[in-house]
């Protein structure tokens, strides 16, 4: 993968460049509640801004529909942007038309400005040519910085590459050379954990990843449909009992492809859904009553795991290993997200992880900041998981 960076934009004094970033926070109360990802967008904007660029961020928020919808206005996120740029933020109620030209061309140089909400018309989602001429009047360049929005072929996420010069920004770039480092051209052996809830929801990740990892370490309620393919009784548990017939499938084809999958040998079985539940125990897989359920793998099971990432060079983590929301049933999402972290730290292995929950998780086991990549992204790092083309990446391509 070739793309161009900021590092090959040349002189933007005084240039008009639209910048596509991932405003879509969550809000509380009117007020920004997670301003992660607006820290995301920092080191892109200030460096355009720095080199006298005139800066246009474009962005979508909420799922209007082609409506102007002001409950999606993303006015109300310019004050926090602000806040987090450490500098004045411009903000322009359309992003495109002749009024918003004429407010562009009055923009001084180093200047950053949001234009209002690209969902705000139909052509965004439907990646209409003509409004990608709308969008494209107002710059000269085009920087995609929204790792997180890659995955959809809209006018302001892909578009716009064709018929602009485009350019990856910081975060996109840091986020494109982590992912090539896990699973384009990663260091063997590579461990992926894959958890969470249903297999369904991962069946495409998990066909994908057999063929690329050696080491496959499935947790998680998807853990369960895996064990019940491979014959145990998994009581009350969270399973989709249709789709063990497709577990075993992928069980197949990771032998064939010489990828060692890792299913729990024990659990943290409960009878009821709790914190703390009064009937919580750990037990052999093969000991689980009826009316238990599994909310987390066991202590044995974390051990191995541990042992085999020490074996390992590369990690890639999608998923908690158990109902990490809910005390103790984090213990063993914490455990061994505390062992890819020490052994990230020692320099032993390129650890990469992603998705809401997933970063929910490392957060809470307060390890984040010592895996060397966590992506916010969501729907983007699965598809990218999946081994799918992005479409906002491959329009950077070449
Ligand atoms: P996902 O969105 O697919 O990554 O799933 C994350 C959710 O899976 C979290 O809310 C966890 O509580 C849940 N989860 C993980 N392990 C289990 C389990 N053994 N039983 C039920 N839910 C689980």
């Amino acid at each position: 993968m070739t793309f161009k960076t900021l590092d090959d934009i040349g002189d933007v004094t005084g240039m008009a460049v639209l910048v596509r970033e991932d405003l879509n926070v969550p809000m509380a109360d009117g007020q920004v509640s997670d301003d992660t990802r607006l820290r995301a967008t920092v080191a892109t904007l200030a460096e355009l801004a720095d080199k006298g660029a005139r800066v246009l961020v474009l962005a979508h928020f909420g799922r209007p529909k082609g409506q102007r919808v002001p409950a999606d206005s993303l006015g109300p996120i310019v004050p926090a942007l602000s806040a987090v740029l450490g500098r004045a933020v411009g903000f322009i109620d359309d992003c495109c038309g002749a009024g918003a030209e004429a407010a562009v061309a009055a923009l001084a140089p180093g200047s950053i400005t949001v234009l209002e909400n690209t969902r705000f018309h139909g052509g965004e989602e439907k990646n209409d040519p003509a409004f990608v001429a709308a969008l494209a009047r107002l710059g000269q360049a085009y920087v995609n910085d929204a790792f997180s929005a890659a995955h959809r072929a809209h006018a302001s996420t892909e578009g716009l590459a064709h018929v602009l010069p485009a350019y990856a920004g910081r975060a996109m770039q840091a986020e494109l050379e982590a992912l090539e480092k896990a699973l384009g051209k990663p260091e063997h052996p590579v461990a992926a954990v894959v958890g969470g809830a249903k297999v369904s929801t991962k069946l495409d990740v998990l066909k994908h990843l057999v063929s690329k990892v050696d080491h496959l370490i499935i947790g998680g309620g998807m853990a369960n449909t895996f064990l019940a393919a491979r014959g145990v009784d998994v009581g009350k548990s969270l399973c989709e009992h249709d789709l063990t017939g497709t577990a075993e499938e992928i069980l197949t084809a990771a032998e064939a492809a010489g990828c060692t999958v890792h299913l729990p040998y024990d659990a943290a079985v409960a009878k009821e859904f709790a914190a703390n539940p009064p009937s919580l125990r750990i037990c052999n897989v093969h000991e689980i009553a009826p009316d238990e359920m599994i909310l987390d793998i066991g202590p044995q099971a974390v051990e191995a795991l541990a042992d085999v990432l020490k074996t390992c060079r590369t990690l890639v983590w999608n998923g908690p290993l158990g109902a990490f929301e809910i005390a103790p049933f984090d213990t063993a999402t914490v455990a061994l997200a505390r062992s890819a972290a020490a052994l990230t730290k020692e320099g032993a292995l390129v650890s990469v992880a992603g998705g809401g929950d997933t970063v929910a998780a490392l957060n809470h086991a307060g390890v984040a900041g010592d895996f060397s990549y966590v992506s916010t992204a969501g729907g983007a790092f699965l598809e990218w998981m999946e081994g799918k083309e992005l479409p906002g990446v491959a329009a950077l391509n070449g």
